[in-house]
């Protein structure tokens, strides 16, 4: 039996107090907008993706912005959503090429020419000299989807290079792959208005007040019709301070805590039978792995009180309709993909998904986590949510691009292990688009040397960001609001970004500096491209038929709709916001399947030198390397700095240095000292960069299938300190000014997670 939608999609614009939609607000009035033009459009960083206007000026110029009445965020904006447009005009964004002469030489502008035939030859000499092979390219997650489907084709078409992938593969790559293990399809469940309707919200390893905020509006709009909340976090999140049952495990161990509650489920009769009959495959490993996760075994490996592993159990299985969302905390581990299958078992096992009110997701950390991952720019995949492995697939995509099969390359490596290529000189050269490694990836002196060793390092960006600071050649590149494009927020829901303002000096899109370089490389013909639309429509034609169908996405259609979720495998289809509606899945014969799991302790457990576990993650002023946060003067003086939260039991008082020491670097944070840490752990939030970069102290261990690092566990020992590490300021282009925000004392503010 099919459900019913309950909550349709309400026109974007629809109500609006300045909206253009042509529909009268419920109050009838309606604010003039004389002298400015109203761009509709989302939010540039993460993946709620929340409807906006910017507001333009006379001289072209964005001068502001208001929320949008648009499904997704109901004219709600958080900290960051309101200041994004003051990037578009900041005075250290990049407006030419830059280059320098040698590794050692200082950057200075050049021409977009001198910049790309530098590029072109030393992508020629590396690859006549050392193979196709040794150029490699990563992208980013944060591009519209039309640029990430041209990363995949420039590297493997232009490039013919193995070595592409990008960074979702420090974000969602965990989530990814165990979607498409359990379901066959890697896309969220339901539309978030359906958690209107849950009766049990258990949020997994995700901090959502702080790193998703809008999205708050659906679990307090579930709350105040009667929903319980569960946490799984170490920490006491803003989010966890209101739950019915925060369970702060020990990081690294919940593979064993979601095994522990299908084992009680199963002893208490409270899974779904019929279900798991008519819709699953596989279930009998895992109720055979499970019956040996007994609450005190797993108490004993999480840290918790047995008896709470029964009571959030007992709570799920007697709730009609529940819902599981988790983010990093569950997924960047070296199981984290099997952390992800032991929480989608207990879904599956109790027939909660598929419904109104009943719902699975990965909440997608940057602005196209979703879209990002689905056509192409990860190492293994192509267009549509294809495989590169696939005999079938790769011979769809040879025909679209016009290609032989023979020269499309086959499967390259991970992010990180792309690094350890180039610091052994297997990858040479190197295009990056649209990430900052130097920031966001772990072992930060492993990351240095990888970058150091290349013979031709090209960045495009907006800013001058830590990596592009270390490269070669500069390339400055078009913000959200100066050109088009879709994302796919977290829910899969397409929507369309507009042009508000001209891009700044010579910025120019990337999809233009990657057509430009396939044409200097001889490959003109497969790169005719003038505009993001035409991107957009030989990517509905590649993704057609693919899990991850586009074909009947128009820009107009979103335009009109408010989003479409794919699959959309025709014209005329209104999407599919439920893709598992009727326990409909797209595993063998149309069923999802259990993977049984087993828990292991983390790459690197406590010992008697290194005795604490060291988290990190996100604070709501920041997003992700920070490159664009930390230059925006509100969220800067916001938070200025990173800090380590340590329990009152460790000794220290507030403000306190506490150097924190890894097995592979060491910095001192001020100490915030609260009880909403686990005494065993330690957090730092990682947005910031050089010597109090979180990063110097994680480990680079990698998830053996989706590759993904372990930055949410590793062993550290704290020691007072004697200086606090200072924060550098973001780097900034020769000649421009950088802003200098006031920056006060961390003890001098309330901290965003204290109480
Ligand atoms: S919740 Fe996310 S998309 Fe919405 S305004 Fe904030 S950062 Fe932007």
């Amino acid at each position: 039996m099919t459900t019913r939608v309950r909550y349709p999609i309400v026109p974007p614009g629809a109500g609006d107090f300045r909206g253009e939609a042509g529909d009268e607000p419920a109050g009838r009035w309606r604010a003039r907008a004389d002298g400015e033009r109203l761009i509709p459009t989302h939010c540039s960083f993460c993946g709620v993706q929340c409807g906006m206007y910017l507001r333009v000026g006379d001289d072209g110029k964005v001068f502001g912005v208001e929320p949008r009445n648009h499904d997704i965020n109901k004219m709600r904006l958080c900290p960051k959503g309101v200041v994004a447009y003051q990037q578009l005009s900041y005075a250290d964004r990049l407006v030419t090429p830059l280059m320098r002469a040698s590794r050692d030489a200082p950057l200075r502008p050049v021409s977009w020419d001198a910049a790309l035939e530098r590029v072109i030859s030393e992508i020629q000499r590396i690859q006549s000299e050392h193979g196709r092979d040794a150029f490699g390219m990563l992208g980013g997650a944060s591009l519209t989807t039309e640029k990430t489907y041209l990363v995949g084709k420039f590297a493997r078409v232009a490039l013919r290079t193995r070595h592409v992938d990008y960074n979702g593969r420090l974000c969602m790559v965990s989530a990814a792959a165990a979607n498409k293990k359990a379901f066959g399809l890697d896309r969220a469940g339901n539309p978030w208005a359906d958690l209107l309707e849950t009766n049990l919200i258990m949020a997994a390893g995700t901090n959502i007040a702080e790193c998703f905020p809008v999205m708050m509006q659906y679990v307090w709009g579930a709350r105040d019709r009667g929903a319980k909340l569960v946490v799984v976090d170490p920490r006491e999140t803003p989010m966890a301070r209101t739950a019915d049952e925060h369970v702060r495990l020990r990081p690294g161990t919940d593979t064993a805590f979601y095994n522990g509650l299908l084992h009680v489920l199963v002893r208490e009769g409270l899974i779904d039978q019929r279900f798991i009959d008519e819709h699953t495959v596989g279930w009998e490993a895992v109720r055979d792995t499970v019956a040996r996760y007994t609450p005190e075994r797993v108490g004993g490996i999480c840290g918790l009180d047995p008896r709470q592993i029964e009571r959030v159990a007992v709570m799920w299985g007697h709730s009609p309709r529940c819902w599981a969302a988790h983010g990093r905390g569950l997924e960047q581990h070296i199981q984290g993909v099997d952390n992800c299958l032991a929480c989608i078992n207990v879904s599956l096992a109790t027939g909660q998904i598929g419904r109104v009110g009943a719902g699975y997701e990965t909440l997608t950390g940057q602005g196209n986590g979703q879209g990002g991952r689905e056509h192409g720019q990860k190492s293994d995949m192509l267009p549509g949510g294809r495989d590169l492995g696939n005999p079938e697939h790769r011979a769809h995509i040879c025909r679209v691009w016009g290609i032989a099969e023979a020269d499309l390359p086959q499967k390259g490596t991970s992010m990180m292990e792309m690094v350890h290529q180039m610091a052994r000189g297997e990858i040479r050269g190197l295009l990056g688009m649209c990430n900052n490694p130097f920031v966001s990836l772990p072992h930060h002196a492993v990351v240095r040397a990888g970058y150091d060793a290349l013979e031709l390092h090209a960045q495009s960006d907006i800013f001058l960001s830590e990596t592009a600071q270390r490269a070669d050649v500069v390339l400055p590149t078009t913000a959200w609001a100066e050109d088009e494009g879709v994302t796919a927020n977290g829910e899969g829901r397409v929507v369309k970004h507009n042009k508000a303002c001209d891009p700044p000096g010579e910025a120019r899109p990337d999809w233009w500096i990657m057509c430009e370089l396939a044409r200097r490389l001889g490959t003109a013909d497969k790169f005719p491209f003038t505009s993001a639309r035409e991107v957009f429509d030989e990517l509905r034609v590649a993704s057609r038929g693919g899990n991850a169908d586009y074909y009947g996405i128009t820009y107009e259609k979103i335009e009109a709709t408010g989003g479409v979720f794919w699959p959309c495998p025709d014209l005329d289809h209104p999407g599919t916001p439920r893709p598992f509606e009727g326990g409909r899945f797209y595993g063998p014969e149309g069923k999802a399947v259990f993977n049984a799991v087993e828990w292991i302790p983390p790459a690197e457990p406590p010992d008697d030198e290194y005795p604490i576990r060291l988290t990190t993650g996100r604070t709501v002023a920041h997003f992700l390397s920070g490159n664009q946060t930390r230059r925006l003067p509100g969220l800067v003086e916001q938070t200025p700095r990173p800090w380590v939260e340590v329990h009152p039991s460790l000794g220290f008082a507030n403000g306190d240095p506490v150097r924190v020491i890894s097995r592979r670097g060491a910095v001192t944070y001020p100490a915030l000292v609260t009880d909403t840490i686990r005494a065993d752990t330690v957090f730092v939030p990682y947005h910031w960069s050089g010597p109090i970069a979180a990063n110097n102290l994680t480990i680079d261990a990698l998830d053996p299938l989706s590759r993904m690092p372990e930055f949410k566990v590793c062993a550290v020992r704290v020691e007072r300190g004697t200086e606090i590490d200072p924060v550098p300021a973001p780097p900034v282009p020769p000649g421009q000014q950088p802003y200098e925000p006031e920056i006060r004392p961390l003890a001098e503010r309330r901290s965003p997670t204290m109480p």
